[in-house]
């Protein structure tokens, strides 16, 4: 079977299975050379996919367990974002960390370590993990946790699905009185004034810009900062205090077609376009938004993946230190000279909290930039991965599909120590393993 990432690309040819139960996945384990677990294949490039072997984890999406005193749950690995949301929301409970997009699993999630508009102040989804059971390379199932397992643990959170198949996990939500967040809109002329507006929002639990990535010259930079606030029920107008938790619908539009890649470059500029101006016409004033479109706004098109035509698209995140944050305004004026560029950045301030050996977040600014793949898109995101290396910075593995495995690795400090905690229990030739793992030689 054909698999790929969110971007489409690599495509690779894999045999698939999927998880009829534990001892089922055992027998997998044994059996074959190597294998990875695969969530709802949201990671954009090449990490869930494996040629020898590919576990969808999709039929483990049980909730086992929930307290609504405490806001502990106990899921499959295989549960859906989305359906946490919608047996919690209801019940005045929140994800502590959610990502861009609500059609993730929890396996996922922990794997990538993911990060979200509130990093700054709550770290990663893997901070608010309490156990996970683990299916290793030796036949074991392993608890781990802050008291069992702890650098197994460490390991795990953020590892990839490289020290084994995340069975289940118990993890912390937050309370939130209502589905509704209260947002306001900043618009910023160029980058010095779009960070100047994250420094000033730090005590905002929620921030992130969408950046023009074709402004050049004074205007590098210029977007819009959004930030936000949970909303409690008695801030909610009379029209929204009817249903405060009301939870979103689960089937959104979908792109049922390949665009032709003539079209991107002016739906993508549109979508940038329709964006700043919606947000931009609620400047100011702050209003309330339903989580839905406040954290997950791109879900309201479906397979947008599909936007960008046949060969597919890759998403380059890198993220600097803090002192080295002017290396971003560098990654944006390489962006704008190129041709073709690319229309939509986001940019976020990120705090220090990191829960895995591989985790991505360090403390300072992260972008993101999509591209459609074309002549000349290798070469552009050599010359990125150039910038962010020169300014000690790191890429998101959970976004990459074609960096050099040098560049990598030097930004990742706990590279060797994470490849030791997971030779204890794979031995030196590791059972599980991906495009990604390959590529990278980790
Ligand atoms: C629109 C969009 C917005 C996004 N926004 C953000 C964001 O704001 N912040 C952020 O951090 N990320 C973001 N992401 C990335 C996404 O959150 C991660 O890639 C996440 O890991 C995807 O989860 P998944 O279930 O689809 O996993 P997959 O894509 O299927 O797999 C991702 C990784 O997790 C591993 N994995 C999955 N399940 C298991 C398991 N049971 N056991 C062991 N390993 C497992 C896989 O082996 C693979 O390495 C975004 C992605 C999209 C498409």
């Amino acid at each position: 079977m054909k698999l790929s990432g969110w971007g489409r690309w690599p495509v690779v040819d894999c045999r698939l299975a999927h998880y009829r139960g534990d001892s089922d996945l055992r027998g997998l384990i044994d059996r074959s050379p190597t294998l990875i677990a695969r969530g709802n294949g949201r990671a954009y490039g090449d990490a869930a996919v494996n040629p020898e072997l590919t576990v969808s984890m999709l039929g483990a999406g049980r909730i086992l367990a929930f307290d609504e005193q405490t806001g502990l749950l106990t899921c499959e690995a295989g549960a859906l974002l989305d359906d946490i949301l919608q047996a919690c929301v209801p019940r005045g409970w929140f994800p502590p960390v959610v990502p861009g997009t609500r059609f993730v699993t929890v396996g996922g999630l922990i794997a990538a370590d993911v990060h979200g508009k509130n990093h700054h102040r709550d770290g990663t989804f893997g901070a608010h993990v309490e156990s996970l059971t683990l299916a290793t390379a030796d036949g074991e199932v392993r608890e781990c946790s802050r008291d069992a397992n702890a650098e197994l643990l460490r390991a795990t959170i953020g590892g990839m699905g490289l020290t084994g198949v995340i069975l289940s996990a118990t993890f912390r939500l937050q309370r939130m009185d209502t589905a509704y967040v209260t947002q306001e809109v900043l618009p910023a002329a160029d980058l010095d004034a779009a960070m100047a507006l994250f420094e000033e929002s730090r005590d905002w639990p929620y921030s992130v810009a969408w950046i023009d990535a074709l402004a050049r010259g004074r205007s590098l930079g210029r977007g819009l900062v959004l930030r936000g606030r949970p909303l409690e029920r008695g801030a909610l107008p009379p029209r929204l205090a009817r249903n405060p938790r009301h939870v979103a619908n689960r089937g959104p539009l979908t792109v049922p077609f390949e665009a032709p890649a003539a079209l991107l470059n002016r739906l993508s500029i549109g979508v940038f376009n329709a964006l700043y101006s919606g947000l931009g016409r609620a400047r100011g004033a702050p209003r309330p938004v339903h989580y839905a479109p406040f954290f997950f706004p791109l879900d309201g098109l479906g397979a947008w993946n599909r936007l960008y035509g046949r060969k597919g698209f890759v998403q380059y995140q890198c993220v600097l230190p803090r002192r080295e944050s002017r290396g971003i305004g560098a990654l944006l004026a390489r962006v704008a000279a190129a041709r073709p560029g690319c229309a939509l950045a986001v940019l976020k301030l990120l705090g220090p909290r990191r829960a895995g050996m591989l985790s991505f977040p360090m403390e300072g600014y992260t972008l993101a930039l999509d591209f459609p793949l074309r002549d000349g898109t290798l070469e552009l995101l050599d010359a990125l991965d150039a910038i962010t290396h020169e300014h000690g910075g790191r890429v998101y593995l959970a976004k990459d599909a074609c960096s050099a495995p040098e560049r990598v690795r030097s930004g990742y400090p706990e590279w060797d120590a994470f490849l030791a905690v997971r030779a204890e229990t794979a031995g030196a030739a590791p059972r599980f393993a991906s495009g990604l793992s390959r590529r990278l030689a980790l």
